[in-house]
């Protein structure tokens, strides 16, 4: 059966995974990180369901692969200078380790793409000039869209036979409507530079809000839902007739609500302010937004909600981090539930989403003025797809392990 690579390229990482296709079957998933140092570290799992876990079965330098009871798990680490050298060597192992006999069996290769712009409404077949655009957009996404180019690039070297598609992660919201959009700035500015709102995570709203509709047995088009997306980037989307229509992320994906580092909404005076107070240039402030805010600035501890919620009653600083983070949340989903006029089911998924059983009960809690009434049984639950309001509950909480890879291997198979 044919197989398919998802593969999602950061700046120093890799991840992949490849699933046979159409049966939507994972064979094997894995990442690179370091990538550029002598010490990278290649991570793999493959293989069926074993019952002896963790039985070293072989060894050699740094690598070794070990049985789990989740199947085998191959791990290295060495000098990895580029992403092509990394793309090598991942092909190069998937033979190795018996995963695939030969690379024509990778028929194609879907890419995640962080910034679309207005070029891109939908996933597409990359050819020169969907290559050449995604070049000309790393103004906007200037950490990530040139590693997705050079991603793109090294395997089409490597698989020239496979078809490459580029799944955007801002095409989901391509269906905002302008007034939702655009900012309240000079007109121009738009049409001279883009400026407008783009969103991200759309690849993951746009899973997550499927299967609702599944788990719900309705329509799509019939359904108002709110998606939070909450890993260490946090977005918030209002979805109707199952499309985007509001987005709490903008032409960044800074803004908005809290997040892990990430300062989400903040009066772009008082940046100016900071700036000038502290004597710092754009590149320390924009530095500062990104990685030296949200959950870390705020609690000064960790950037990691596990942190938080484990010193939470000893530590006044992580207390008000955890509030902070959930009545942006709250704030936001009160804004999309008025602009819709009502909404059906509030989901939750990424890693907090996923995981969290207080930061979903603490957010739910919040919201009952609405009719949601959360069943704390079935709230206390990890990534399971699963109903976390009662029977009663006029408003549906669920919880819905997102897949991105499954998403992205989906449009491949659509456009072959
Ligand atoms: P990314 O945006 O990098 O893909 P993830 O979706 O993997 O992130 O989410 C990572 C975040 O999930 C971590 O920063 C951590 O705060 C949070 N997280 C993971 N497990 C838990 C848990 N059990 N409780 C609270 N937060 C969790």
């Amino acid at each position: 059966m044919a197989k398919t690579m998802a593969v999602n390229v950061g700046s120093s990482s890799l991840k992949f995974q490849l699933l046979e296709m159409p049966a939507e079957r994972v064979i094997a998933n894995g990442v690179i990180e370091r990538i550029g140092m002598d010490d990278a570290i290649v991570t793999i799992k493959y293989g069926e369901q074993r019952s002896a876990e963790q039985l070293a079965v072989h060894s050699e330098d740094n690598a070794h692969v070990t049985h789990t009871k989740n199947g085998k798990k191959y791990e290295n680490i060495l000098a990895i200078k580029d992403h092509q050298q990394a793309i090598n060597f991942v092909l190069q192992q998937l033979t190795t380790l018996d995963i695939i006999q030969d690379f024509n069996e990778i028929t194609g290769v879907g890419h995640r793409v962080v910034a679309g712009g207005e070029w891109f409404n939908h996933s597409v077949v990359v050819t020169d000039s969907v290559l050449e655009k995604i070049d000309r957009l790393s103004d906007y996404a200037p950490l990530h869209n040139p590693a997705n180019a050079m991603g793109i690039r090294a395997f089409q070297k490597l698989l020239p036979n496979a078809l490459s598609v580029a799944v955007f992660d801002t095409s989901f919201h391509q269906t905002m409507p302008k007034e939702n959009y655009l900012y309240s700035l000079p007109y121009q500015y738009y049409t001279r530079y883009g400026a407008r709102k783009y969103g991200a995570h759309g690849i993951s709203h746009h899973y997550v809000s499927q299967r609702a509709a599944v788990m719900m047995n309705r329509n799509l088009s019939e359904l108002k839902l709110i998606t939070l997306h909450m890993g260490a980037g946090v977005s918030i989307t209002a979805i109707e007739d199952g499309k985007s229509i509001d987005t709490s992320m903008g032409f960044s994906p800074l803004s908005g609500v809290t997040m892990a580092t990430r300062s989400g909404d903040v009066d772009p005076s008082l940046v100016y302010y900071i700036q000038e107070h502290e004597g710092l240039s754009n590149d320390d402030m924009v530095n500062i937004l990104n990685k030296k805010s949200g959950l870390l600035g705020i609690s000064t501890i960790s950037s990691d909600m596990r942190d938080l919620l484990d010193v939470q009653d000893t530590n006044d600083h992580a207390q008000l981090a955890v509030k902070i983070f959930v009545n942006r949340i709250v704030k936001y989903i009160g804004q999309y539930i008025a602009e819709m006029g009502g909404v059906d089911a509030i989901i939750f998924t990424a890693g907090i989403g996923e995981n969290s059983i207080p930061v979903r009960q603490m957010i739910i809690e919040r919201l009952s003025y609405f009719g949601i009434e959360l069943d704390v049984e079935a709230n206390n639950v990890r990534g399971q797809e699963v109903e976390i309001s009662t029977a009663a509950s006029r408003v549906k909480a669920l919880l819905i392990p997102t897949n991105e890879e499954l998403m992205i291997a989906r449009e491949v198979e659509s456009l072959k």
